[in-house]
C-alpha cells in the first residue's frame, strides 16, 4: 500500500486569512462594508410579510478632531473600543459592521414594532454615553445616526443604505449628535440640491451673480456711512434668488470660493466709484466670506490683488465672518485673519450671539466690528430679555474698543431702544433694503443733498 501526506494546515491558514481579509475589517473585527451588504440581502429575501429590518448608519462627530489632538493611535484605541460597546449594547439581537473611517452599521433583524428600533437606538447611546478610556485620557464622544427601515423605505439593500445615509445627513445638518429617521422627502431634498450644483457651475460660467446693498448707517442721523454687500442670483428661469436657497450648495461645492472671489472683484470696484463721489467720510463696504474661502488656496493673496487691480483702499472694505469660523481656533484661521487684518481692511463678526463659541475669540482675533444679530433686535420693545441681551452686546462690543452694528433694524421703537443703549451703528428695511447697485449710487446722491431726504427704497421681487 502507498500512501501520500500532505500538510494541509498552512494552507487552511492562509483560506482563514483570505476569508478574514474579505469579510472582516481589521483594527475593530468587525464585519465590513461588503460583509453587511451580503448580509441585508440575506435576511430582507428571508424576511417574512410581517418582519421588519432596521438599519441604523452611525457616525461619530469631530471624529477628525480626536486624531488631530491625541493622535492616530489613540483614534485607533476609541474605534475599537466603540466597536466592542456596540455589540455589546446590541445584546446578540443583530449585526454591527464598520463601513469606514468612523461610520458604523448596525443592523435589526428580528423588529416586531417602531419601539424595538427606539429602544435598541437607545441602548446605542448609552452605550457611547460613558467616557472612553484612551491612555487614561477621558475623552467624550457624541455620534449621529440615520435610520431607515426594510420594507417601508426601500425594498433594495442599495436603498436601504442610501436612505438612511441621507437621513444621517440630516441629523448633521441638524448641528449632529442626534438621530433621524428617513422619510422620503430626504431624498427629494437631494435631488433639489443637485440640481442647484449642476446650475450654480453654469451660473458661475456665465457671470449670474450680481450684489445688492443694502445701507449701513449712523443712528442719530441716518446718515449712510457704509454699505453691505449682498449677495443675487440671476436665475435664467427661476428670477432673482436670495443667497439662503444657493450659498449652502456654494459651500459644499467649492464654487463659493470663485464666486467670493468675483464678489469682492465687483465690491471692491464700487467702493472706488463711489468714495471718489464722497467728500465727506469714506464709505465703506462689507464683504461677507464664508468660512469655506479660508480653506481655499490663498485668500489672503486674492484679496491683495483685488484691492490693488481696483485701486480700492483697504480701509474702504470689511470682511464679514461668522462666529462659527472661530469655532475650531485654528492656528490657521487666526494667521490668515492676521494677515488680512495688516492689509488694512477691517474685519467684522456677523450674526453675532448665535453661535457657540466662548466669548475670548473675541480677544484672540482681529476684529474692529460686531454685528448684533437681527434675532435680538426684532423683540426690542415687545419682550423684556431681548433689551437685557442686546444691551450687554453693545456694550461688550463697545468695552472692547470695537463698532457696534445692530442687524434688521425695522422699526422707530427699534431704533430708539438702541439709541438708549448708546448703541451707534445700524443696518435694516427701515433705513433701506438691500437694492441694485444703481439705485444705492442714487441713495448715496440724494442723501448728499439733504433736502431731498425722503425715499423709500425697495428690492425687486425675489423668487422664493
Ligand atoms: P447677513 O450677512 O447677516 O446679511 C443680512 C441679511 O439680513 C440679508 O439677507 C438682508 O437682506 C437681511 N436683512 C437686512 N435688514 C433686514 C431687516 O430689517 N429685516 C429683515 N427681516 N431682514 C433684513 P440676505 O441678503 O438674504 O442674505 C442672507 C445671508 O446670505 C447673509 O446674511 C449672508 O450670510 C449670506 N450672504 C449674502 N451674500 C453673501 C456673499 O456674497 N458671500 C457669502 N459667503 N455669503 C453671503
Ligand atoms: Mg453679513
Ligand atoms: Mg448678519
Amino acid at each position: 500500500m502507498l500512501g501520500v501526506t500532505q500538510d494541509v494546515s498552512a494552507h487552511k491558514r492562509l483560506l482563514r486569512q483570505t476569508h478574514e481579509l474579505e469579510n472582516y475589517d481589521s483594527l475593530t473585527r468587525l464585519p465590513n462594508r461588503a460583509f453587511l451588504y451580503r448580509w441585508l440581502t440575506a435576511t430582507t429575501e428571508r424576511a417574512q410579510e410581517e418582519d421588519s429590518v432596521g438599519l441604523i448608519i452611525i457616525d461619530l462627530d469631530h471624529f477628525q478632531r480626536i486624531n488631530d489632538s491625541l493622535g492616530h493611535r489613540r483614534g485607533d484605541q476609541l474605534l475599537s473600543e466603540v466597536a466592542n460597546r456596540l455589540k455589546t449594547s446590541l445584546h446578540d439581537r443583530g449585526l454591527v459592521a464598520r463601513l469606514g473611517a468612523d461610520e458604523f452599521a448596525v443592523v435589526i433583524s428580528d423588529m416586531r414594532s417602531p419601539a424595538d428600533l427606539q429602544a435598541v437606538s437607545e441602548g446605542i447611546k448609552t452605550a457611547l454615553s460613558e467616557p472612553f478610556f484612551l491612555d487614561k485620557t477621558p475623552v467624550m464622544v457624541n455620534f449621529s445616526a440615520g435610520v431607515s427601515l426594510y420594507p417601508s423605505d426601500g425594498q433594495l439593500v442599495e436603498e436601504l443604505v442610501t436612505h438612511a445615509d441621507a437621513a444621517l445627513n440630516h441629523a448633521k445638518s441638524l448641528g449632529r449628535n442626534n438621530i433621524q429617521f428617513y422619510a422620503r422627502r430626504l431624498t427629494e431634498k437631494a435631488q433639489e440640491r443637485l440640481q442647484v450644483a449642476t446650475d450654480l457651475r453654469q451660473g458661475v460660467g456665465r457671470d449670474e451673480f450680481v450684489l445688492f446693498y443694502q445701507p449701513k448707517v449712523r443712528l442719530e442721523d441716518g446718515a449712510i456711512i457704509g454699505t453691505e454687500a449682498l449677495m443675487r442670483w440671476r436665475h435664467p428661469s427661476k428670477g432673482l434668488m436670495a443667497p439662503d436657497r444657493f450659498i449652502g450648495v456654494a459651500e459644499e461645492t467649492g464654487l463659493i470660493i470663485p464666486m467670493g472671489a468675483a464678489a469682492l472683484r465687483m465690491a471692491c470696484a464700487n467702493a472706488v466709484r463711489w468714495n471718489c463721489l464722497r467728500h465727506d467720510t469714506p464709505l465703506k463696504v462689507a464683504v461677507n466670506l464664508s468660512p469655506r474661502q479660508f480653506q481655499g488656496e490663498n485668500l489672503v493673496g486674492t484679496v491683495k490683488a483685488l484691492l490693488a487691480e481696483s485701486g480700492c483702499q483697504p480701509q474702504w472694505i470689511e470682511l464679514e465672518i461668522t462666529e462659527g469660523l472661530l469655532l475650531d481656533d485654528s492656528p490657521l484661521i487666526l494667521a490668515q485673519l492676521n494677515e488680512l487684518h495688516d492689509l488694512g481692511v477691517t474685519i467684522a463678526i456677523d450674526d453675532f450671539g448665535t453661535g457657540y463659541s466662548a466669548l475670548s475669540y473675541l480677544t484672540r482675533f482681529p476684529i474692529d466690528t460686531l454685528k448684533v444679530d437681527r434675532s435680538f433686535v426684532r423683540d426690542l420693545g415687545h419682550k423684556a430679555q431681548s433689551a437685557v441681551l442686546a444691551k450687554a452686546i453693545v456694550a461688550l462690543g463697545q468695552s472692547l474698543q470695537m463698532e457696534v452694528v445692530a442687524e434688521g433694524v425695522e422699526t422707530a421703537t427699534q431704533r430708539d431702544h438702541l439709541l438708549a443703549f448708546s448703541c451707534k451703528l445700524a443696518q435694516g428695511y427701515m433705513y433701506g433694503k438691500p437694492m441694485p447697485e444703481d439705485e444705492f449710487t442714487a441713495l448715496l446722491a440724494r442723501h448728499a443733498q439733504p433736502s431731498l431726504q425722503k425715499e423709500h427704497p425697495h428690492e425687486e421681487d425675489i423668487a422664493g
